[in-house]
């Protein structure tokens, strides 16, 4: 009996269990392999439509060599890789232009074609391109024509640039050094940390060294005893900052004209206000440099960092906007509120969540996080993340088990219910970070999901609570300083909506005064918008023609096109708006006449007095 049972096992075995195994085996390395190799959607911008379709080698070295036939005489192509564009004394592409930076993959020999497939192994962007670039090249200024006229304090506070870097790509992480110091004021620069943490690779020991030495003097070259993970060598290189402001880059980027200047001017004005320029996107293919639209950070209850749109109307505004979280890689703080606030999660590992965190963090502690639109820097966006935990943690899960634990009470279930993974992973001890929340006295998630992301919607209750709150927020939280209607001096008309008063878009006339007519009814709020009849907002509708009018539009909430200053002018008032920084006007148009806005002078036209 005994016998035949162990057979019957045996062969159980055999038929199942075997191939049970085997199949678990490969399902396992599959989902290994996805996880390492997974497309990092957390610090890409929202894409655009004409970004083109990823080729694949074979079918690039084809189109390449077509090319070649085509465009290339004989003489050129033994020339070798020299790019076509203006170079430096090293022979490296400088001046920025589409065509020419997108010619500068091309490869010409077996060589290069190593040296590129090595490059997209280790660094997951085309190295060669890289190589090729000038460490100064120029990129194309992508702010808003407005930014351009902001002039900032001369005082500001002294910034130490905190770069960490695992197994960068030489020229990168030069080319991010450089362009600090090339479009920087320099006294606004205290000095630039890198922090090497634990890098193996040759080109980062002696050589680097050397040309620090040779090329720099702000620039400090830290290594970490051991690989402490990007969180954690953040914190290791702020312990050594000696500016007034840390400002974080990662070790791949392109800081554009004038970036640093509106990142430290809200500082200097309050000190718990943290920062965060517009990333543009540096493609890692070509090296093309984009401009990123303008949108906000929110995060999904995978606790999975994603962008928001905000209102098209704001697009183009100058003004901070606030934002309920960050992407991680890029921004500044008070060092002594950086480290007030308790700097980062040190028992979070190597990458992830650690954006969330200290977004929840300023915040729930009494900071304000804001996006600055006239600070642009460009990150080489990969497709992939060409380095793994020692350990094979998946430390993206457990930092934001941490982010879920100390910072969202009740709310952390969300996370949970989705993760079942997440209930059983260990997460460590996270009873400092405990004592540092009572500490500060922070605010609950629930005070941050209704004052600063009424917009997030919870999983088992899709659109109601939420909004229900913001609507009533809406009405009750909106200080109104005035109400009445708004009187054009040179015309004696009134401003009104040429539709019903709850018309989105419809066009604002100037129209004889009625009082008492609810179209003409605008009330003034705190924040200097001109909502009617306490609904909708009076906007600016920046299209492509010359002529701006003011439309009616949902009420944003954020500064921009929606703010309307009235600046006083012995007998009436200039309507200033800081969007399109101009003035509100009466235009005529096919007869009648509507509110737009030009250019502030003085004119008759653009004086205005609120009836109240
Ligand atoms: N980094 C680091 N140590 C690590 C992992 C990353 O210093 O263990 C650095 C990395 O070189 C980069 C920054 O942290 O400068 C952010 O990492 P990465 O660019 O891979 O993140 P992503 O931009 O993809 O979010
Ligand atoms: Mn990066």
């Amino acid at each position: 009996m005994r016998f035949k049972k162990r057979w019957s096992v045996k062969c159980a075995l055999c038929t199942f269990g075997i191939p049970l195994t085997f199949w678990l085996g490969i399902y396992i390395l599959y989902w290994e392999l996805q996880l390492s190799d997974r497309p990092d959607s957390r610090r890409q911008p929202i894409k655009f439509k004409a970004r083109k379709p990823f080729k694949d080698v074979d079918e690039n070295l084809k189109l390449i060599s077509e090319l070649e036939n085509s465009f290339f005489k004989s003489g050129d192509l033994e020339e070798g890789n020299k790019p076509n564009g203006k170079t430096d004394e090293k022979g490296h592409q400088e001046d920025y232009d589409v065509v020419k930076t997108q010619e500068l993959g091309r490869i010409f020999n077996e060589k290069d074609r190593e040296m590129r497939d090595h490059g997209y192994k280790d660094h997951a962007f085309n190295q060669l391109v890289s190589d090729r670039l000038s460490l100064h090249r120029k990129i194309p200024d992508t702010r808003n024509e407005l930014c351009k006229e902001i002039v900032y304090p001369s005082q500001l506070p002294t910034a130490s640039i905190i770069i960490c870097f695992h197994n960068e790509a030489f020229t990168a992480l030069l080319r991010t050094v450089h362009s600090v110091l090339d479009r920087s004021p320099s006294d606004l620069i205290y000095e630039i940390i890198l922090v090497d943490d634990a890098s193996i690779f040759a080109h980062l020991g002696k050589k680097l060294d050397q040309y620090i030495q040779k090329n720099f003097y702000k620039v400090k070259l830290l290594k970490t005893p051991q690989r402490l993970g990007l969180i954690r060598a953040r914190i290791y290189g702020a312990n050594f900052a000696k500016g007034q402001v840390v400002v974080f880059l990662d070790s791949h980027c392109e800081v554009n004209t004038q970036w640093l200047q509106p990142l430290l001017a809200p500082i200097a004005v309050d000190y718990h206000t943290v920062t965060v320029p517009i990333i543009d996107m540096i493609n890692p293919d070509t090296f093309v440099y984009q401009p990123s639209p303008l949108v906000r950070g929110g995060f999904n209850w995978g606790l999975h960092f994603r962008w928001d749109p905000i209102p098209v109307s704001t697009n183009h505004t100058v003004q901070p906007i606030k934002t309920p979280t960050m992407a991680g890689g890029l921004f500044a703080m008070n060092k002594t509120y950086f480290h007030q606030l308790g700097a980062y999660d040190a028992g979070m590992n190597i990458w992830g969540g650690e954006n969330l965190e200290i977004s929840f963090r300023i915040w729930q502690c009494g900071g304000s996080l804001e996006i600055i639109p006239c600070s642009r820097v460009g990150h080489i966006f990969r497709k992939r993340r060409p380095y793994s935990s020692p350990v094979g943690e998946d430390t993206m899960l457990k930092n934001s088990i941490r982010v879920a634990k100390v910072w969202m009470d009740e709310y952390a279930d969300y996370f949970f219910q989705q993760n079942w993974l997440a209930k059983k992973y260990s997460y460590g001890d996270i009873s400092d970070r405990l004592a540092l929340r009572q500490r500060l006295k922070c605010n609950s998630f629930k005070w941050y999901l209704d004052n600063i992301y009424p917009e997030q919607t919870l999983p088992d209750d899709k659109q109601s609570k939420h909004l229900e709150l913001r609507m009533k927020k809406d009405v009750h939280q909106d200080k109104i300083v005035r109400k009445g209607s708004i009187r054009h001096l040179e015309s004696g008309k009134c401003l009104q909506t040429d539709e019903e008063i709850f018309t989105k878009k419809a066009l604002i006339v100037l129209a004889p005064c009625q009082q008492g007519l609810a179209k003409q009814l605008w009330y003034e709020t705190d924040e200097s918008e001109l909502k009617l009849a306490s609904k909708l907002c009076m906007d600016v509708d920046v299209g492509k023609s010359q002529q701006i009018m003011t439309r009616l539009a949902k009420c944003t909430g954020l500064s921009g096109s929606q703010n309307w200053i009235w600046k006083s002018k012995d007998t009436a008032f200039q309507v200033y708006n800081p969007t399109v920084g101009m003035c509100l006007c009466s235009e005529t148009y096919a007869g009648g006449m509507y509110a737009g806005v030009s250019i502030c002078g003085e004119t008759p036209s653009q004086l205005f007095t609120f009836v109240t």
